[in-house]
C-alpha cells in the first residue's frame, strides 16, 4: 500500500462509519425520535439522553441519527443522479463537439443563468416540498456543473495521444468514451462529486430550515437547525449538533474525494495536444474500394496533398507526395520538422487534425483479403475497421500513448478484442506472448503494470505491443526511438528488425528526422523537404550518392564521431505560407542558381529506382 492509498484510510473509515449509522437506524436501539417527554425540554445530556433532549423532550441522538439520513440520502442521491446526467452530457458534448455539443452541456447550461437557491426553491414550489421533489430539484441544478466539469476534462483528454492511439487500434467511440475518456476525467469529477454533496447538504439545510425540504416530523439537520435557532437561549448544543453534524460530513466527504483523486490520477493527467478523431479526412468522400489490384505494392502513394482550412483559403502542407511500400519492406520518410512526413504518416491512418484535409491524390492499400482500398478516401467508420488489424501505428510518446489508469496488459487485451472475439484465457495467453516478443521483461509480472510503473524503454515495447496486437500488414512508426536516450534507441531499433523479420509480409513506414537510424533500420528511403519530396530511392544508394542538396546536407550534418566534420544545414525550413519561388530549398541550397528560382523543379530519375527534385543533380555529389 503506498501513501496515497494509505491517505485514503482515515476520510474512507469516517465516511464508512457515518454511512452505516444512518443507514442502520432503524435496527440501532435508538429512542424513539417521535416521543415527546415535555418536561424534559431542553435537559441537557445524561446516561439515557446522550446528546440531551430538544424542545419537545425528543432524544437529540436518535434525531441527529436519522437526521443525518435523511440529508446523506437527499444529497447523495442528487448528487449521484445529477453526475451520471450530466457526465453523460458532458461526455458526448466533448467528444463529439459540434450539433451534440449544442444539444447537451450548453442546453444544460441555461440552468447556470438562474441563481442556485432561487432555482431550487421555484422546482420546489411546484414539485411540493419532500425528500423526492429535493432530489430531484438538486438534481436538476447540479447536472450542468458536472457536464461542464465533464466537458472541459473530456476536451482534453480526448486529445491526448493515447485516445488518437486507440482510435488507431480500431476501437469504437463508444468504446473509447467509456474504457479510456471516462477514467482519465475521474479525478475532477470526483472533486466535483465532494463539492456538490457538500453544496447539496447546505441547501437541503437552507430549504429544510424555510420549511421547503424535508417535511416534519421526519427529523433532517436543515429542520434540527430551524428548531434550534428558536432556542438559543434556552439549550445552544441543540445548535451545536446538527451543525457539527454537517460541517464535518461535509469535511469528510471533501477530504475522502481529495485523496481518492490523488489515487485515482497516477500521473497527474492534464493538459492536452491538437488531435482530434475525424469524420473523414478528405474534403469529398466516398469510401473507394478497388476490386482488382492494380499494383503489387502492399501500399501505392501517389500524389498526396494535404491542405490545411476546409474552405476558400486552404495553405498547402504537404504537396504531390508519393512513395510505395512492397510486402517486408521497411520504407522510412526522413527530413526536419516541418517537413510534411508525420503529417503523411497520420494521413494514411485517417488521423489527420480536424483543420487538415486530403485535397488530392491516392493511396491504395491492400487488404489482407486482396483487395485494395485508397485510404485518402475511406470514412471514420471504414478506417475503424482497418486500424489495428490492417494498418496499425507507433507513436512517438509511449508516456503519451498509453492510457495511464489501465494496466498493460488491459490495453494489449483491448486491442485484441477490437478486432476479434476471443475467450480470456486464450486472450492472456496471448497478451504474454505478445509482451514476450517485443522483449518486456517479466511479461507475467509487467502484465498487471501501469505505464508509469514502466521505463521508457518499457512503455515503448508495450506501445509496440499493442500496435502489432493484431498482426497488421502496415506498420507506420512516428518518431518511436526520438524521445530515447542512445542505449535503448537501439534496442528499439532492433526490435523492428527483429518484427519485420518475424513477421511476413509486413510492410514498415518509419519516420524519423535521423539518417543514422534511416541507414540502421530501412530498405528504402523518402526525403521530405517543406511539404515535398525531394528526393527518394534505395538507402544504400542514396547514402552512397545523393541526388539532391538537402540529402547531400542532412547527410553531412550527421556526426561521425570527429565533431569537427559536422555541417549545419544554413537556415530554417520555410513555413507553408512563407514558400519560396521555384525550388522550396533554393534558399539554403549552395548549388542554387537563377533557374532554380523561376520554375519548381519536377521529378527526375537518375537511375531506374531513384527519384529526385533537382535540376542539378548532375552536380550534386
Ligand atoms: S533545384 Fe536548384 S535550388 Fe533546388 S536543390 Fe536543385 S540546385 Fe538547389
Amino acid at each position: 500500500m503506498n501513501k496515497a492509498h494509505r491517505k485514503l484510510i482515515l476520510p474512507g473509515v469516517i465516511v464508512f462509519f457515518i454511512t452505516a449509522l444512518v443507514f442502520l437506524a432503524p435496527i440501532l436501539p435508538l429512542a424513539d425520535v417521535r416521543e415527546m417527554s415535555i418536561p424534559s425540554r431542553f435537559a441537557g445530556p445524561s446516561a439515557s439522553h446522550w446528546l440531551g433532549q430538544d424542545e419537545f423532550g425528543r432524544d437529540v441522538l436518535a434525531r441527529l441519527i436519522w437526521g443525518g439520513r435523511a440529508s446523506l440520502f437527499i444529497a447523495v442521491g442528487s448528487a449521484l443522479a445529477a453526475a451520471v446526467i450530466g457526465t453523460a452530457l458532458g461526455l458526448l458534448g466533448g467528444f463529439f463537439r459540434g450539433v451534440v455539443e449544442v444539444l447537451t452541456v450548453r442546453a444544460s447550461e441555461v440552468i447556470l443563468c438562474l441563481p442556485l437557491l432561487l432555482l431550487a426553491l421555484l422546482v420546489v414550489a411546484i414539485l411540493g416540498a419532500g425528500t423526492w421533489p429535493l432530489i430531484i430539484a438538486l438534481t436538476i441544478l447540479y447536472t450542468p456543473n458536472y457536464a461542464r466539469v465533464v466537458y472541459s476534462a473530456t476536451l482534453q483528454v480526448r486529445s491526448l495521444d493515447y485516445v488518437t492511439a486507440q482510435t488507431a487500434m480500431g476501437a469504437h467511440p463508444m468504446q473509447i468514451l467509456a474504457r479510456t475518456v471516462l477514467p482519465n476525467i475521474m479525478p475532477p469529477l470526483l472533486v466535483q462529486m465532494s463539492l456538490v454533496i457538500a453544496s447539496a447538504l447546505v441547501i437541503e439545510s437552507g430549504l429544510s430550515f424555510l420549511g421547503l425540504g424535508v417535511v416534519p416530523p421526519t427529523p433532517s439537520w436543515g429542520l434540527m437547525i430551524r428548531a434550534a435557532r428558536g432556542a438559543m437561549e434556552q439549550q445552544p448544543l441543540l445548535l451545536i449538533w446538527p451543525s457539527l453534524a454537517l460541517a464535518g460530513t461535509i469535511f469528510t466527504f471533501n477530504l475522502l474525494c481529495d485523496r481518492l483523486q490523488s489515487v485515482l490520477d497516477p500521473r497527474g493527467i492534464t493538459g492536452g495536444g491538437a488531435f482530434w478523431l475525424r469524420k473523414n479526412q478528405r474534403k469529398t468522400v466516398e469510401n473507394e474500394r478497388v476490386a482488382e489490384p492494380s499494383t503489387d505494392a502492399l501500399l501505392l502513394v501517389e500524389d498526396l496533398s494535404i491542405v490545411l482550412g476546409r474552405e476558400g483559403r486552404d495553405t498547402e502542407l504537404v504537396r504531390g507526395v508519393s512513395f510505395k511500400v512492397m510486402p517486408g519492406e521497411t520504407r522510412a520518410i526522413v527530413g526536419e520538422s516541418g517537413s510534411g512526413k508525420t503529417l503523411s504518416g497520420l494521413a494514411l491512418n485517417g488521423l489527420l487534425p480536424d483543420v487538415l484535409s486530403i485535397n488530392g491524390g491516392r493511396a491504395l492499400f491492400s487488404t489482407r483479403e486482396g483487395a485494395q482500398v485508397d485510404l485518402t478516401r475511406l470514412d471514420e467508420d471504414a478506417f475503424r475497421s482497418l486500424r489495428g488489424r490492417e494498418v496499425s501505428m507507433v507513436f512517438q510518446d509511449a508516456a503519451a500513448a498509453l492510457n495511464p489508469v489501465l494496466r498493460i496488459g488491459e490495453q494489449v487485451g483491448e486491442a485484441i478484442r477490437a478486432h476479434k472475439e476471443i475467450d480470456d484465457a486464450a486472450l492472456d495467453e496471448r497478451i504474454i506472448s505478445l509482451l514476450r516478443q517485443v522483449g518486456l521483461p517479466d511479461p507475467e509480472r509487467r502484465v498487471r503494470s501501469y505505464p508509469h510503473e514502466l521505463s521508457g524503454g518499457q512503455r515503448q515495447r508495450a506501445m509496440i505491443a499493442v500496435a502489432v496486437a493484431n498482426e497488421p500488414r502496415l506498420l507506420i512508426a512516428d518518431e518511436p526511438t526520438t524521445a530515447l536516450d542512445p542505449t535503448i534507441q537501439a534496442q528499439i531499433l532492433d526490435l523492428f528488425k527483429t518484427l519485420m523479420a518475424d513477421t511476413s509480409g509486413m510492410g514498415l513506414i518509419f519516420v524519423t528526422h535521423d539518417l543514422a537510424v534511416v541507414s540502421e533500420i530501412a530498405d528504402r528511403v523518402t526525403v521530405m523537404y517543406a511539404g515535398e519530396v525531394v528526393e527518394e530511392g534505395p538507402v544504400a544508394d542514396v547514402f552512397e550518392r545523393p541526388r539532391h542538396p538537402y540529402t547531400a546536407a542532412l547527410i553531412a550534418s550527421v556526426p561521425e564521431g570527429d565533431a569537427d566534420r559536422l555541417i549545419a544545414i544554413p537556415g530554417t525550413v520555410p513555413t507553408p505560407k512563407d514558400l519560396p519561388p521555384g525550388c522550396r530549398f533554393a534558399p539554403r541550397c549552395a548549388h542554387a542558381i537563377d533557374a532554380c528560382t523561376t520554375h519548381s523543379p519536377e521529378a527526375e530519375h537518375p537511375s531506374l529506382d531513384r527519384r529526385t527534385r533537382c535540376i542539378r543533380w548532375k552536380d550534386v555529389t
